[in-house]
């Protein structure tokens, strides 16, 4: 029996799992290299063979389940797996390894892997390069099935069980695709809990933690994994006692499930009866449903990267336009704000936009940068989102705003692509809201000058925290100075809606902060009235909401911006509660 260890993260998304270890890391992965006798030979051979069938299987058995929005995008990719799977030159290869050069299964596999990854490395053009990805993907897979034969007693267990997929990091993209393959868990050892990746992972209800830097190092692929992504680490052979808190925790979480469910139909309101409303921040087609059954007020932010991810080319304007009629046609009439992409030099891998790599992506061309230097693509899909609207309440959000000039230029081409899509004899809505997410601390400060031009706001905490405190939101070295409840972050929420509410403007706080009970009452004492959170934290806000009287809170704002240090902050927010 193994012994038992911890190994130490941050939490990224929250929830309890159990499952088996694979490494995502084709070089970590343990390969037998003893040379195998006569006799071990044919064994290999259907000992191989059987493992690709097995991952074929997987793979025919992930494109039935695939459904929603993604489908179409992670169809290709299994597709093209397949592809490299069935290749008769990949398998005819690893048979010979085996048989003349005996090499065993694993290490063949390897073999075929390095010559592959170095034939495409030899290759300039980047999309093509980009392809020995998929080919690391399929060895791993099948690396995985040769290895879930290959186990001793606490595998058998594991068997039964998913996989916890650990590795350095994941872009969204890549943890969307392998997320359709049964994922369970991730564990990184870089990244934060701030990052796309992770924000999808809590989307996708996956959980998820991050900077445990050891985790490649210590951990084995099959090893069994209890992972606590709430309390931020993951336990190496957990025991008979870990596994009976998992348990409790399933049992736990269910009967807090049933007791939150009795909120679905409840309005959002006070101690002291003032109304709140709560929005959910929407990034696939499943969280539309979510938001529905909780009793949404809205969609408060749709991401719309994640329509261009996983992909090689851009999205089309039909193709943009469906997936947003069928989110405000799921929307039933209430308002759902659609966020124009906010992709930069450092996320653009795996979409159609060919990006210069930039040494500073976080303040390069981004967001509503992006749309100045592309103005084709954001009209394409102004035209997607504008066609939207004549099935229902839609509201134009522009990312990383810092002047009023670009809001000037946006406007001016949304009205440009209303015109012409009104004389082509579309049917579009008679009248569009815009917005700008406010979360470059220039645009906070210099808000009184430019709400004018806004229908209304949304505040980005994630990015107007990292900004202010010029700390990158993924760099987990930083994690214990990002921190929102700087005096200066609070300082600049408190102006921000302050000017929304004198210019009589809706003001929406759509980040992180706004779906962590840790916040609500702080918020609600800034004068917050509407939160967009992730639908999965949506019943667990309105309760904290329903706990907080917010005149008596809102008699604390003072205290707490006079706070000069953290320490102080927590002080007055611990009296608040
Ligand atoms: C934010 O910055 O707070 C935000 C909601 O946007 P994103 O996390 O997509 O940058
Ligand atoms: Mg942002």
């Amino acid at each position: 029996m193994s012994s038992r260890y911890v190994i130490a993260g941050v939490p990224a998304a929250r929830g309890m799992t159990l499952g088996r270890a694979r490494l995502v890391e084709p070089g970590q992965i343990n390969i037998d290299e003893r040379p195998l006798t006569e006799r071990e030979i044919e064994p290999e051979v259907v000992h191989l063979r059987d493992a690709l069938a097995h991952a074929r299987e997987e793979l025919n058995l992930l494109r039935e389940k695939l459904h929603g929005a993604l489908a179409r995008e992670v169809g290709e990719f299994i597709d093209a797996h397949g592809m490299i799977l069935d290749d008769p030159e990949l398998t005819s290869g690893l048979f010979d390894l085996i048989r003349r050069g005996r090499y065993r299964a694993s290490a063949a596999l390897k073999m075929q892997r390095d010559r592959l990854a170095a034939v495409f490395d030899a290759i300039d053009d980047p999309y093509l390069r980009s392809r020995r990805e998929d080919i690391d993907h399929v060895i791993g897979r099948v690396q995985a099935a040769l290895a879930r034969d290959t186990t001793p007693a606490e595998r058998q267990i594991a068997s039964r069980v998913g996989s916890i997929l650990v590795g350095d990091s994941f872009a969204p993209a890549e943890l969307a695709h392998l997320t359709e393959h049964g994922i369970l868990g991730v564990i990184t050892t870089g990244g934060s809990a701030l990052s796309h990746s992770s924000i999808l992972a809590r989307s996708m209800r996956l959980p998820m933690i991050v900077g445990a830097h050891d985790a490649l190092k210590r951990i084995n692929d099959d090893d069994l994994l209890l992972l606590d992504a709430g309390a931020g680490d993951v336990i190496v052979h957990p025991t008979a006692q870990d596994l009976a808190r998992y348990r409790n925790f399933q049992r736990d979480q269910a009967r807090n499930a049933e007791q939150l469910s009795r909120l679905k139909h409840e309005r959002t309101r006070t101690s002291d009866g003032v109304e709140i409303q709560l929005f959910a921040n929407a990034e696939l087609l499943p969280d539309i449903a979510q938001a529905r059954s909780c009793g949404a007020a809205g969609v408060g932010l749709y991401r719309t990267e994640f329509l261009f991810l996983q992909r090689n080319e851009l999205p089309s304007e039909d193709e943009q336009y469906a997936a947003y009629r069928d989110i405000v046609l799921a929307m039933g009439g209430a308002p759902v704000t659609i966020r124009t992409l906010d992709l930069g030099a450092d996320k653009a891998d795996g979409t159609g936009l060919a990006l210069r790599k930039e040494p500073n992506p976080a303040l390069g061309v981004r967001g509503v940068r992006l749309a100045m230097r592309y103005p084709a693509v954001f009209m394409t899909q102004m035209r997607a989102i504008l066609r939207a609207s004549s099935y229902g309440h839609v509201r134009v959000l522009v990312p990383m705003v810092t002047t009023g000039e670009e809001i000037a230029v946006v406007r001016a081409l949304m009205l440009e692509c209303a015109r012409d899509l009104r004389s082509s004899g579309h049917e579009i809505a008679d009248h569009f809201e815009l917005g700008a997410m406010i979360e470059v601390p220039a645009a906070a400060i210099a808000l009184p000058g430019m709400i004018k031009q806004l229908d209304f706001i949304s505040i980005g905490t994630n990015d107007l925290t990292q900004y202010t405190l010029a700390v990158d939101r993924n760099n987990d070295a930083l994690s214990t100075l990002y921190d929102p409840l700087h005096p200066a972050v609070l300082k600049l929420l408190s102006q921000i809606i302050a000017v929304a509410a004198r210019a009589k403007k809706s003001v929406t706080l759509c980040g992180e902060m706004a779906g962590d009970t840790r916040y609500t009452a702080l918020l609600l004492a800034l004068g917050l009235t509407e939160f967009s959170m992730h639908p999965g934290s949506l019943l667990e806000i309105r309760q904290a909401i329903a706990g907080c009287d917010r005149g008596k809170l809102l008699g604390q704002a003072k205290a707490l911006l006079r706070a000069q240090s953290r320490a102080a902050i927590e002080r007055v927010l611990e009296k608040m509660r």
